[in-house]
Order: structure tokens, then sequence, then C-alpha cells
């Protein structure tokens, strides 16, 4: 959570002000962080988790795996868990027990199995 924090002071969020932070807890031990960069075409903009695991694809291949994602904002003490198109990036790489760590109502921190998150989950078989 503390990496996920950190990142999200360096968040480029002019439009809506609220800055969030992502940092993975990866398989391999290592920790990948992402922040939100919006656009001013509001549907361009990139959400911290996404930037995060395109950072941990970019630096350790297409076979990551996320065992844990924080996500914190800096600017508002308010619930920030992982949006529905975030949760289902996440899915596509995470482990079988990854665990997702965000501020819940009020900003009181909440922790919850990846799996409570995004139930009936969507994957193409292959
Ligand atoms: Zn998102």
């Amino acid at each position: 959570m503390q990496h996920a924090r950190t990142v999200a002071e360096y968040a480029y969020a002019p439009y809506s002000r609220f800055k969030v932070g992502a940092a993975l807890l990866l398989s391999n031990g290592h920790i990948v962080t992402g922040c939100n960069v919006e656009n001013s075409s509001y549907r361009l903009t990139n959400c911290a988790e996404q930037g995060a695991i395109s950072a941990a694809v970019a630096k350790f291949g297409p076979k990551v795996r996320i065992r844990a994602v924080g996500v914190a904002n800096v600017d508002v003490q308010t619930a920030c868990m992982p949006c529905g198109a975030c949760r289902q990036t996440i899915l596509e790489f995470a482990t079988d027990d990854c665990w997702v760590f965000f501020p819940g109502q009020s900003g009181c921190p909440r922790e919850c199995a990846f799996s409570d998150l995004l139930p009936e989950s969507f994957r193409l078989a292959h």
C-alpha cells in the first residue's frame, strides 16, 4: 500500500483531481507500480492498475502473475477500489489466490480475495 500511495503522487489527473496509484506484488517477488493518466478526451484515461500491469508485462514478459494488488488515492479519503475494466484486466494475470487491498467506504482499509471482486468472471476459453 505504501508503494501505491507513493506512486499516486505522480498521477496525471488535472480533470478529476482523483490521483490514484496501484502497486502489484508479482509472483516473482517484485513490486511494480502505476498511476492514473487522464486525457481531455475522458475515455482515453488510463487507470493506475492498468498502467502497473502494462509496466509489469513490459518488464517481466507475458507470463507475469499478480499475487496482490494495492490501490490508493492521495487527495481524498474516499473509496477507491478497482473499476470494472481494471478487474477484468487484473483477472488476466491474477494468481488463483490473488488479494486486493484498497480504501473502502470513507477511506477505511479493505482487503478481499480478488475472486470476490469479480465473481462469474469472463474468460475466453483457449
Ligand atoms: Zn480502472
